[in-house]
């Protein structure tokens, strides 16, 4: 079993896309081990992106990501990185995801692409921690 950290982020969580997307979690046959809504503070924010700094969308990345609330959560399964990753699609929801998945069917634009999965596995251990230090 594996696991990976998944967000909603805030503009699918404005457009009321949490269940669906939860649901294609599901589905997929993966399993919640954790889920909390809030908005990202600052310092979260910077630290989850900090491989992004000196990029020139950076700062408004930071400023999307804690623009309202978001779902944070732990998805655990068999290669649940790469499985969420698939369910996701690519990062620029009309050039790079295809329908079916969840930013090909439901994105316009690169930035605000509805969900973040982890890239590895390692990358899912450092974010976990970052997101649910309790866990
Ligand atoms: P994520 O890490 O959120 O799952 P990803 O791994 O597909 O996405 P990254 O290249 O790590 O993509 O970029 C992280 C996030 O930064 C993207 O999901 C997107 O919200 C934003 N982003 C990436 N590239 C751009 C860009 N060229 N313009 C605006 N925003 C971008």
């Amino acid at each position: 079993q594996e696991r990976t950290l998944v967000l909603i982020k805030p503009d699918a969580v404005a457009r009321g896309y949490v269940g669906e997307i939860l649901a294609r979690i599901e589905r997929k046959g993966l399993r919640l081990a954790a889920l909390e809504l809030k908005v990202a503070p600052n310092e979260v924010a910077q630290q989850h992106y900090a491989e992004h700094e000196g990029r020139p969308f950076y700062p408004s990345l930071l400023e999307f990501i804690t623009s309202g609330p978001l779902v944070a959560a732990v998805v655990e399964g068999p290669r649940a990185v790469a499985a969420f990753r698939q369910l996701a699609g690519g990062t620029d929801p009309v050039e790079k995801a295809i329908p079916g998945t969840i930013r090909g069917d439901f994105g316009l634009e690169t930035q605000e692409n509805l969900v973040h999965g982890s890239d590895s596995v390692e990358s899912a251990e450092r974010e976990i921690a970052l997101w649910f230090p309790a866990l």
